[in-house]
Parts: structure tokens; sequence; C-alpha cells
């Protein structure tokens, strides 16, 4: 086929459109990686013949299943459950379980199609997926929530394994549940085996794992600060969410002398003028996950916090952006405000946080701008790097560990930056670095094998 019969962008994506109606999420997610390639394989005949495009943006499969459970009060309760396994051409499909009420098959695709460019990135040999419920975690007892992921894995077990597909946590679940899937997984399978990661350092988890995507995205950041002769030190920042990766990225900012000025949950944001610091963080680690309460709680706790219900906090003025809390959190007004009050760099700790308008204000206005895929691959990368702990039955020091996590986002950020800079080298455009760096991988590996 001649390069001028291909279909253009607009063409692709009515296909995608019309193959998955009313999935808006991983609609949104296929334009912003699709309109960076097709750019970059315009004169590439051999990723056109082979369709790479076409393919990558059709899950491998999607296994959907019901679970169900019996709650404290003996109702029996019906959930949905679902594993999407993008692609493995690098490597065993590996991504979260995301539980919250809000997931559907259209987040679980959108998310396991990011993972697939992230998990790329990383340099390590992980393919791409993402699962989980629409189980809501939020007020369930602890034998409830043991039951849920019971009963959860009890289907999910058939569809894994440490060469095939490895799970780890997402929003809704952390150390508690993975300790009651991974226990579920060996007890119906008799095998000790490193299908999950994020497991606790007792049980075959590894150090730094649950530092390493909050941390991530802030050495992230300072390489992007860096590259423009920028340091975080001194510098004013907003975070959004207080679960795992916004309180590790707070604690990251408070280290390298930055001061933290909100957390948010989703009740609303706090904002506290003295600076969030490393005792306050421990309270909202101590908060979140032991006592599972609200961060309006945080206001009522410490002097001069405020707590704006149902509000985002991307109107407070500051120097430095962490959204870490969920996808399209942060729109295109939100965007312009943070460009008006003086936002000079923002690093996505969550998935997909910024609406595509954002994105292009944040582009418009050349301010520094670091997408999930790129920033956050440092909990993907140190769970990589649990996988290889368990495949040699070793533990590493937190040192080595430490030192790995750096490299690697560092790693990541010259790939993207070499790939995003425009041509007179000035200003970086992050997402078409990471999109392009990502993809050439997983599309190279693909072309290897054929029409497969
Ligand atoms: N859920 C995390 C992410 O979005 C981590 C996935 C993992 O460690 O496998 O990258």
């Amino acid at each position: 086929m001649a390069v001028s019969d291909h279909v253009n962008l607009e063409q692709f994506m009515a296909g995608v459109e019309k193959r998955n109606m009313g999935q808006t999420e991983f609609i949104q997610a296929v334009r912003e990686v699709a309109q960076d390639i097709f750019d970059f394989i315009a004169d590439k005949e051999e990723y056109h013949e082979a369709q790479i495009l076409r393919r990558i943006a059709e899950p491998d499969r999607v296994v959907s299943f019901r679970v169900c459970w019996e709650d404290d009060n003996h109702n029996i309760r019906v959930q949905r459950g679902w594993r999407v396994q993008n692609n493995n051409a690098i490597g065993p499909y590996k991504g979260g379980i995301r539980f919250h009420p809000s997931v559907n098959e259209s987040i679980l695709k959108f998310l396991a199609f990011e993972q697939t460019f992230k998990n790329s990135l990383t340099g390590l040999p992980m393919g791409g997926g993402k699962g989980g419920s629409n189980f809501n975690p939020k007020g369930k007892s602890d034998s409830e929530v043991m039951r849920f992921c019971q009963s959860f894995m009890t289907e999910l077990y058939r569809h894994i394994g440490p060469d095939t597909d490895v799970p780890a946590g997402d929003i809704g679940v952390g150390g508690r549940e993975i300790g009651y899937m991974f226990g579920q997984y060996k007890r119906i399978t008799n095998r000790w085996e490193g299908v999950l990661t994020g497991k606790a350092v007792e049980y075959g988890g590894s150090q730094m794992r649950p530092e390493a995507t909050g941390y991530g995205a802030v050495y992230f950041l300072q390489n992007m600060l860096k590259h423009q002769g920028q340091d975080v030190e001194g510098r004013t920042t907003i975070i959004s969410g207080s679960g795992n990766v916004a309180t590790h990225a707070a604690e990251k900012i408070v280290e390298l002398g930055g001061k933290v000025l909100t957390l948010s949950d989703s009740g609303g944001f706090i904002h506290d003028p003295d600076g969030i610091d490393q005792e306050k963080i421990n309270w909202v680690k101590e908060l979140k996950t032991e006592r599972r309460g609200r961060i309006s709680e945080y206001a009522d706790h410490f002097t001069n916090a405020t707590f704006h219900e149902g509000a985002r906090p991307w109107r407070v003025e500051a120097e430095l952006a962490l959204p870490c809390a969920t996808q399209n959190e942060l729109n295109g007004d939100e965007a312009r405000a943070m460009v008006k009050n003086g936002v000079i760099a923002v690093s996505e700790g969550a998935n997909m946080p910024t609406t595509l308008e954002g994105v292009d204000v944040f582009h418009d206005a050349h301010i520094m701008y670091a997408p999930g895929k790129a920033a956050n691959a440092g909990g993907v990368a140190v769970s990589g790097l649990e996988m290889s702990q368990n495949s040699e039955r070793v533990s590493w020091h937190t040192e080595r560990l430490g030192d790995l996590l750096q490299d690697i986002m560092k790693d990541i950020h010259e790939k993207s930056a070499e790939y995003g800079s425009d041509e007179d080298g000035g200003y970086v455009n992050y997402v078409k670095g990471a999109n392009i760096a990502g993809f050439k991988k997983v599309a190279d590996a693909m072309l290897a094998f054929g029409v497969v």
C-alpha cells in the first residue's frame, strides 16, 4: 500500500470509536497516543503494512467475570470483575488491579493500553494489563474486604501466573488487599510464586515498592526542572490525592526542600499554608491506611489548614503540581488557572489525570508537563524489580533499589526528551516523546513476530 493510501487520524479514530462504542476513556487514551504515532510512522512503511497501530489499539483479550461475596449482614452481593490483557509483546502482562465503584470496561481498557507504553518505557520486560472491579472498599469491614478479595482471586487465578500476567495494586488495592489475594492464590494453586507485586516484605515484597510511584514522579519532575536549569528547592507545590502515590510524592518534595500546600480525596481538598511537613504526612498516612478516614479531618487537626468540600486543589497558587488522584481530575479551565498562577511544571502521579484540553493548555503555554505514563512509571518499574527478586529468590537492599529507581526515572526522562524535543531543541513535548519511545519498542517486537 502506498503511503498516500493510508487512513488519516480522523478515519482511524472513527474506527476506534465505532468498535468501542461509548468507551470514552479508552477512546481518549487511544487518541492521545495515535496523534503522535501517526506523525512518527508517516514514512515508516513496515508499521503500516503490519497494521501495528490498529493491532496495538485492540486488547489481546478482555476477561470479565462475576464476583459473588457475602457481607457482614449475610446479604449476598454480586460485583463484576475484569482482567484486560492488552499486550504481551515484550513481557508478561503487568499492571494493577483497581477496586472502585467507577470501574468499568472502558476505564480498564484505557489503563491497560497506557500501561503497555509505560511498562515499555521502564526498559524492563513487561507487557501491559489492568484489572479490577466495581467493588467499593469504602466503609467495608476488613472481613468483607477479605471475602471479596478471596472471591475475586478464585476466578482470577486461572488467568494469571508469574510468566503470564502479574497483577499489582492500584486505587482501592493496597497492601491489605494484595495480602488477601496472594493468600488465596497460594491456597488454590499450592504454589508460592511471584504472581502479584506490591507484596509486604515478609512474603516476597520489595523494598521501595510503596514509595516508588510517588518518589518516581518527583524524580521525573526533578529531571525536567534540571533540563531547564531549575530545581525543586524552595518551590510551592500543589498535590491531589492522599493515598500511597500522593503521600510519597509529598514526602520526596519535602525532602528536596519544597513546600507542599495541598492534598485531597473524593470529598474535597485541604490547603495548609504552613506546609505539609513529614510529621503531617505521617499523620495522613495513618489516617488513610489505618483509620481509613477522610482528608477533611486534617483541617480539624492542624491549625491554619482549611478544607474545601467538593473542590480540587488546582486553583491554589503554586509553582509545581503533582496530580496523584485519578483520571480526568484536571480540566482545561483548571489548567488555564494554573498557567495564570505561574505553575512552571506538572508531573502526573496518577494515570491520565489531565483531560486532552488541559494537556493542550499546558503545551500551548510551554509549561513543563510530564504525562503519567512517563512520570508515574517508577511504581511498575519497582514491581518489575520485585518480579526479578522473586524469580531469583533473593531480596535486594533499599539502597540498591533506590538507586535503580532513580536511574530508571532518569532514563525515561532522557528517552522522552529525545523523541519529544522540537527541532530547535527548545520546548520538550514529553507526551509525544513518551508515546513514541514507548510505542517503538512494543511495535518492533510485534513486527518480529509476524502476523499474530
Ligand atoms: N497500578 C500501578 C500503575 O498504574 C502499578 C502497576 C504495577 O505495579 O504493576 O502503574
